[in-house]
């Protein structure tokens, strides 16, 4: 067979020259024009795909923005200390959106506040240089950390961005390396570096880039203490080469240079199972150290408020990445009462928004109390918490969604048991 032999394109059926043809395993051909096209038009998904995300972003911001803007707080973007929302202030915004969490929410807001005076310190020779610090909060997965971070972004007059510590791989492993931590908040920023260097990166799941093992040297542990050794480089203040697209960094490929110094982490995770670590600590202290009394004291039902960076130290995290977080906060379980305050009294509380679907539709809704303490109830039996509230309570609605009642409807404990009945715990989304 001569280049100039044709061969038919199994896509467009012409007759093409050999030499212009590629061919598969199967042993059809596709010809270099057809290549082209699907080339063409994947480029265009992918870039109709990135605005779609931008203008996304970009709404929720605005969003953001304006609620805050409502709730009394000026987001110029410009810092200084007359118009800096204080702690309490801080504190506030938060309670709107989130149920209990004290502990966590005056952590964070004295973070933020801290970090803002940190960015506006003065240039003094006294020799007194604010430190920056970095925060980690400890809860059981559904108990508000994302809420929380998210809630005290639409309020933030820095660049903030949430990211996920899953995703991260050592470098050389398929994932990304710990530098595209900062691409979002490059984006969050416009590409505007100066702003990227004084945002906030909350960290979500740091928990998965435990030591899976107390051996690290058995097996490579290429999503563990590789990553740990990486981000620590950026929680310490460094200057990282960031790919502006993200992804893999590639010799090619131009960099950003992010100085990281004044760039404020938290960290977010659920640490399953620390509270065993938590147990035999206080065990052996209060063994050896402690009077019987203080035993009694231990409030067993919620370990999480004892943790101590050694706890996360057993966990897996490496002794220098717990330093570079001097803050360790924790967020409480939440019980009965919680969980039905958090299905009615947040400004977006689940029930809100379907009284305002049935609003738009000219009905009036309401929930019996007797009703929601049944779909809390369903809540703690599978074990879903406050994340299943919105399935549950979407379960309940929906007949009446799809065949809207012509009078004002109120939702009972009756309905609520008819309709979540039959409920298969596993497909609801947790
Ligand atoms: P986490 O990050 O701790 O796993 P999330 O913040 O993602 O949990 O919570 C999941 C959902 O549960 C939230 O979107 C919110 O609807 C609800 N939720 C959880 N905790 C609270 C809370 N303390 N107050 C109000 N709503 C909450």
């Amino acid at each position: 067979m001569s280049k100039r032999d044709r061969g038919r394109c199994s896509f467009c059926g012409r007759e093409i020259p050999y030499e212009n043809l590629f061919q598969g395993t199967d042993g059809k051909f596709i010809c270099f024009d057809c290549v082209e096209n699907a080339h063409e038009i994947i480029e265009e998904q992918i870039h109709s795909q990135t605005a779609e995300v931008e203008e996304d972003r970009q709404r929720r911001k605005e969003r953001g923005r304006k609620e805050a803007a409502d709730a009394g707080f000026v987001n110029s973007g410009k810092l200084d200390m007359q118009s800096l929302p204080r702690p309490t202030q801080i504190k506030g915004f938060l309670d709107q959106y989130v149920i209990g969490q004290d502990e966590a929410k005056k952590h964070l807001s004295v973070a933020v506040y801290n970090h803002y005076k940190r960015l506006l310190q003065p240039d003094s020779n006294d020799g007194v240089e604010i430190e920056k610090s970095n925060i980690i909060l400890v809860g059981s997965t559904g108990t508000g950390k994302t809420l929380m971070a998210r809630t005290i972004a639409k309020m933030l007059a820095v660049p903030f961005t949430i990211v996920d510590a899953t995703v991260l791989t050592e470098a050389g492993y398929v994932g990304e390396d710990v530098e595209s931590l900062l691409v979002r908040l490059l984006q969050e920023a416009d590409y505007d570096l100066e702003q990227t260097e004084r945002g906030i990166v909350f960290i979500d799941e740091i928990d998965k880039i435990a030591r899976k093992t107390d051996n690290p040297s058995i097996t490579r542990d290429v999503s563990g203490e590789g990553v740990q050794q990486g981000l620590l480089k950026l929680l310490e203040g460094a200057i990282v080469n960031v790919p502006p697209k993200g992804g893999r960094k590639h010799p090619e490929q131009e960099f950003i240079r992010v100085n990281t110094q004044n760039i404020l982490f938290i960290c977010g995770g659920a640490f399953d199972g620390i509270e065993k670590k938590i147990a035999q600590r206080l065990n052996t202290q209060v063994v050896g150290f402690e009077s019987q009394s203080k035993v009694k004291r231990i409030d067993k039902d919620n370990l999480l408020q004892y943790i101590a960076p050694q706890d996360l130290k057993a966990f897996g995290l490496i002794p220098e990445i717990i330093g570079r977080l001097p803050i360790i906060t924790y967020l409480e379980p939440l019980g009965r009462d919680a969980l039905k305050r958090i299905l009615t009294e947040p400004k977006n509380a689940i029930t809100k928004q379907y009284e305002k679907l049935m609003k738009m539709d000219g009905i009036r809704l309401t929930f019996d109390d007797a009703a929601l303490d049944y779909i809390v109830d369903k809540a703690i039996e599978f074990k879903l918490g406050a994340r299943g509230l919105r399935s549950l309570t979407e379960t309940v609605m929906m007949d009446t969604m799809f065949d809207i009642p012509h009078q004002d409807c109120i939702v009972t404990r009756e309905m609520v048991e008819e309709k979540l009945a039959k409920i298969d715990a596993n497909r609801l989304v947790a």
